[in-house]
Protein backbone atom coordinates (compact mmCIF):
# COMPACT_ATOMS: atom_id res chain seq x y z
CA UNK A 1 0.00 0.00 0.00
CA UNK A 2 1.08 3.54 -0.87
CA UNK A 3 2.67 5.57 1.50
CA UNK A 4 0.96 9.04 2.67
CA UNK A 5 2.50 12.26 2.44
CA UNK A 6 0.50 15.56 4.02
CA UNK A 7 2.51 18.44 3.43
CA UNK A 8 1.16 21.17 6.17
CA UNK A 9 2.45 24.72 4.81
CA UNK A 10 1.07 26.12 7.61
CA UNK A 11 1.27 30.28 7.72
CA UNK A 12 5.02 29.97 6.05
CA UNK A 13 3.91 30.78 2.14
CA UNK A 14 1.93 33.87 0.74
CA UNK A 15 -0.10 33.09 -2.49
CA UNK A 16 3.35 33.99 -5.16
CA UNK A 17 5.35 31.58 -3.44
CA UNK A 18 2.40 29.30 -2.80
CA UNK A 19 1.96 28.96 -6.86
CA UNK A 20 5.98 28.93 -7.39
CA UNK A 21 6.12 25.73 -5.50
CA UNK A 22 3.34 24.28 -7.18
CA UNK A 23 4.14 25.11 -10.05
CA UNK A 24 7.20 22.96 -9.93
CA UNK A 25 5.57 20.06 -8.66
CA UNK A 26 3.32 20.11 -11.44
CA UNK A 27 6.24 19.72 -13.56
CA UNK A 28 7.22 16.97 -11.74
CA UNK A 29 3.66 15.56 -12.11
CA UNK A 30 4.17 11.77 -13.55
CA UNK A 31 6.86 11.19 -10.69
CA UNK A 32 3.53 11.97 -8.09
CA UNK A 33 1.17 10.52 -10.13
CA UNK A 34 1.32 6.90 -8.32
CA UNK A 35 2.23 8.66 -5.07
CA UNK A 36 -0.67 9.20 -2.23
CA UNK A 37 0.11 12.90 -1.59
CA UNK A 38 -2.11 15.65 -0.11
CA UNK A 39 -1.23 19.24 0.54
CA UNK A 40 -2.56 21.64 2.80
CA UNK A 41 -1.72 25.25 1.84
CA UNK A 42 -3.22 28.26 3.33
CA UNK A 43 -7.14 29.22 3.25
CA UNK A 44 -6.60 31.98 0.94
CA UNK A 45 -4.66 30.03 -1.75
CA UNK A 46 -6.62 26.67 -1.68
CA UNK A 47 -8.54 27.41 -5.21
CA UNK A 48 -5.53 28.58 -6.98
CA UNK A 49 -3.26 25.37 -5.62
CA UNK A 50 -6.31 22.73 -6.31
CA UNK A 51 -7.04 24.66 -10.02
CA UNK A 52 -2.93 24.04 -10.30
CA UNK A 53 -2.31 20.76 -9.32
CA UNK A 54 -5.58 19.51 -8.16
CA UNK A 55 -5.74 16.75 -10.44
CA UNK A 56 -2.05 15.04 -9.51
CA UNK A 57 -2.52 15.57 -5.60
CA UNK A 58 -5.02 16.16 -3.17
CA UNK A 59 -5.74 19.24 -1.42
CA UNK A 60 -6.57 19.34 2.82
CA UNK A 61 -7.49 22.61 4.86
CA UNK A 62 -5.97 23.27 8.00
CA UNK A 63 -8.50 23.62 10.20
CA UNK A 64 -12.07 24.14 10.19
CA UNK A 65 -14.71 25.37 12.33
CA UNK A 66 -17.30 23.90 14.80
CA UNK A 67 -20.52 24.50 13.18
CA UNK A 68 -22.03 24.36 10.30
CA UNK A 69 -22.27 27.96 9.49
CA UNK A 70 -23.23 31.13 11.44
CA UNK A 71 -21.76 34.20 12.81
CA UNK A 72 -18.55 32.82 12.91
CA UNK A 73 -16.60 35.66 12.00
CA UNK A 74 -12.77 34.64 10.65
CA UNK A 75 -13.88 31.03 10.52
CA UNK A 76 -14.15 28.32 7.33
CA UNK A 77 -16.64 25.66 8.18
CA UNK A 78 -16.23 22.40 7.01
CA UNK A 79 -18.99 22.44 3.63
CA UNK A 80 -16.91 25.15 1.87
CA UNK A 81 -13.64 23.33 2.50
CA UNK A 82 -15.35 20.51 0.57
CA UNK A 83 -17.00 23.09 -2.28
CA UNK A 84 -13.51 24.06 -2.97
CA UNK A 85 -12.26 20.72 -3.27
CA UNK A 86 -10.48 19.71 -0.18
CA UNK A 87 -10.64 16.10 0.82
CA UNK A 88 -8.74 16.22 4.02
CA UNK A 89 -8.14 18.97 6.72
CA UNK A 90 -6.11 18.56 9.91
CA UNK A 91 -8.02 18.61 13.62
CA UNK A 92 -6.33 19.29 16.47
CA UNK A 93 -2.96 20.10 15.64
CA UNK A 94 -0.47 20.85 18.33
CA UNK A 95 -0.12 24.25 17.43
CA UNK A 96 -4.17 24.97 17.39
CA UNK A 97 -4.25 23.43 21.04
CA UNK A 98 -1.22 25.34 22.79
CA UNK A 99 -1.69 28.66 20.96
CA UNK A 100 -5.58 28.13 19.96
CA UNK A 101 -6.92 26.81 23.65
CA UNK A 102 -8.31 23.82 21.21
CA UNK A 103 -9.65 21.38 23.32
CA UNK A 104 -11.16 17.59 23.29
CA UNK A 105 -14.44 19.24 23.28
CA UNK A 106 -13.96 21.42 20.38
CA UNK A 107 -11.63 19.12 18.69
CA UNK A 108 -14.82 16.11 18.99
CA UNK A 109 -16.88 18.72 17.33
CA UNK A 110 -14.76 19.14 14.16
CA UNK A 111 -14.18 15.91 13.73
CA UNK A 112 -18.09 15.25 13.36
CA UNK A 113 -18.94 18.10 11.54
CA UNK A 114 -15.80 17.37 9.66
CA UNK A 115 -17.37 13.45 8.71
CA UNK A 116 -20.59 14.56 8.17
CA UNK A 117 -19.24 16.75 4.79
CA UNK A 118 -17.43 13.40 3.86
CA UNK A 119 -13.71 15.02 4.55
CA UNK A 120 -11.73 13.27 5.69
CA UNK A 121 -9.86 14.25 9.04
CA UNK A 122 -6.17 14.08 9.83
CA UNK A 123 -6.67 13.74 14.12
CA UNK A 124 -3.32 14.85 15.66
CA UNK A 125 -1.96 13.53 18.94
CA UNK A 126 0.53 13.09 20.54
CA UNK A 127 2.88 13.97 23.91
CA UNK A 128 4.54 17.08 25.30
CA UNK A 129 8.24 16.77 26.19
CA UNK A 130 7.48 16.44 30.14
CA UNK A 131 4.50 13.66 29.22
CA UNK A 132 7.12 11.75 27.66
CA UNK A 133 9.87 11.85 30.05
CA UNK A 134 7.50 10.72 32.89
CA UNK A 135 6.81 8.07 30.48
CA UNK A 136 2.99 8.78 29.75
CA UNK A 137 3.31 8.80 26.38
CA UNK A 138 0.50 5.73 25.55
CA UNK A 139 -1.96 7.14 28.21
CA UNK A 140 -1.87 10.78 26.39
CA UNK A 141 -2.56 8.84 23.30
CA UNK A 142 -5.09 6.96 25.02
CA UNK A 143 -7.05 10.11 26.03
CA UNK A 144 -6.39 12.03 23.16
CA UNK A 145 -7.78 9.47 21.07
CA UNK A 146 -11.28 9.06 23.42
CA UNK A 147 -12.75 11.92 21.15
CA UNK A 148 -13.49 9.28 18.21
CA UNK A 149 -15.70 7.41 20.38
CA UNK A 150 -19.15 7.35 19.07
CA UNK A 151 -18.08 8.41 16.00
CA UNK A 152 -18.43 6.19 12.68
CA UNK A 153 -16.36 6.39 10.21
CA UNK A 154 -15.05 4.74 6.76
CA UNK A 155 -11.31 6.74 6.31
CA UNK A 156 -9.46 8.63 9.03
CA UNK A 157 -5.58 9.20 9.60
CA UNK A 158 -3.99 9.50 12.66
CA UNK A 159 -1.35 11.91 12.89
CA UNK A 160 1.10 10.77 15.80
CA UNK A 161 3.14 14.22 16.06
CA UNK A 162 5.12 14.13 19.51
CA UNK A 163 4.80 18.23 20.48
CA UNK A 164 8.37 18.38 21.46
CA UNK A 165 9.15 16.81 18.03
CA UNK A 166 7.31 19.24 15.73
CA UNK A 167 9.01 22.54 14.88
CA UNK A 168 11.81 21.32 17.00
CA UNK A 169 14.22 19.75 15.01
CA UNK A 170 14.04 16.44 17.04
CA UNK A 171 12.44 13.31 16.27
CA UNK A 172 11.95 10.15 18.57
CA UNK A 173 13.80 6.82 16.97
CA UNK A 174 12.44 4.93 14.60
CA UNK A 175 11.54 2.07 17.75
CA UNK A 176 9.32 4.92 19.71
CA UNK A 177 7.50 6.28 16.62
CA UNK A 178 6.94 2.32 16.11
CA UNK A 179 5.77 1.28 19.83
CA UNK A 180 3.44 4.85 19.36
CA UNK A 181 2.12 3.25 16.41
CA UNK A 182 1.82 0.26 17.29
CA UNK A 183 -0.72 1.43 20.56
CA UNK A 184 -2.85 3.38 18.53
CA UNK A 185 -2.90 0.30 16.51
CA UNK A 186 -4.17 -1.53 18.98
CA UNK A 187 -6.67 0.38 20.59
CA UNK A 188 -8.52 0.46 16.80
CA UNK A 189 -8.25 -3.05 15.77
CA UNK A 190 -7.31 -3.75 11.87
CA UNK A 191 -9.45 -0.78 10.27
CA UNK A 192 -8.93 -0.54 6.39
CA UNK A 193 -9.96 2.71 6.69
CA UNK A 194 -7.39 3.73 9.50
CA UNK A 195 -4.15 5.03 8.61
CA UNK A 196 -1.11 5.80 11.30
CA UNK A 197 1.07 8.33 10.31
CA UNK A 198 3.85 10.05 12.07
CA UNK A 199 4.79 13.76 12.15
CA UNK A 200 7.50 15.78 14.01
CA UNK A 201 10.46 17.11 12.23
CA UNK A 202 10.51 15.15 9.26
CA UNK A 203 12.26 16.51 6.41
CA UNK A 204 14.68 15.19 3.19
CA UNK A 205 17.10 13.77 5.19
CA UNK A 206 15.08 11.52 7.89
CA UNK A 207 11.93 10.91 5.59
CA UNK A 208 13.04 7.39 3.66
CA UNK A 209 13.79 6.06 7.23
CA UNK A 210 10.90 6.45 8.86
CA UNK A 211 8.42 5.81 5.63
CA UNK A 212 10.48 2.04 6.21
CA UNK A 213 9.27 1.68 9.54
CA UNK A 214 6.24 -0.79 9.19
CA UNK A 215 3.96 0.69 11.56
CA UNK A 216 4.61 3.68 9.45
CA UNK A 217 1.62 4.19 7.15
CA UNK A 218 2.71 8.04 6.10
CA UNK A 219 3.98 10.90 7.25
CA UNK A 220 2.69 14.48 8.04
CA UNK A 221 5.38 17.37 7.17
CA UNK A 222 5.62 20.74 7.88
CA UNK A 223 8.49 23.27 7.35
CA UNK A 224 10.53 20.93 5.11
CA UNK A 225 7.94 20.52 2.40
CA UNK A 226 7.70 24.31 2.28
CA UNK A 227 11.40 23.58 0.03
CA UNK A 228 11.87 22.52 -3.06
CA UNK A 229 14.71 19.88 -2.06
CA UNK A 230 12.10 18.39 -0.06
CA UNK A 231 9.64 17.52 -3.04
CA UNK A 232 12.93 16.44 -4.96
CA UNK A 233 13.10 13.56 -2.80
CA UNK A 234 9.57 12.66 -2.63
CA UNK A 235 10.02 12.94 -6.68
CA UNK A 236 12.74 9.88 -6.31
CA UNK A 237 11.19 8.49 -3.44
CA UNK A 238 9.93 4.65 -4.27
CA UNK A 239 6.82 4.97 -1.79
C1 LIG B 1 3.40 19.79 11.47
O1 LIG B 1 3.12 20.95 11.23
O2 LIG B 1 2.50 18.96 11.61
C2 LIG B 1 4.81 19.41 11.61
C3 LIG B 1 5.09 18.17 11.80
O3 LIG B 1 5.73 20.42 11.51
P1 LIG B 1 7.32 20.21 11.28
O4 LIG B 1 7.46 19.20 10.19
O5 LIG B 1 7.80 21.56 10.89
O6 LIG B 1 7.89 19.71 12.57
Amino acid sequence: MAKLIIANWKTFLGEKESLTLARKILSWQKSFIKKEIVICPSFPVITAIKKKIGKVIKIGGQNVATEEAGALTGEVAAKMLADVGCDYVIIGHSERRRLFGETEAIIKKKLAIVLKNKIVPVLCVGETAVERKNKKTISVLKKQLEVLQDLSFKKIIIAYEPVWAVGSDHTPTDEEIAQAHLAIRTQFGKKSGLKIIYGGSVDENNISAILATPAVDGVLVGRASTKEDFWKKIKNLNC
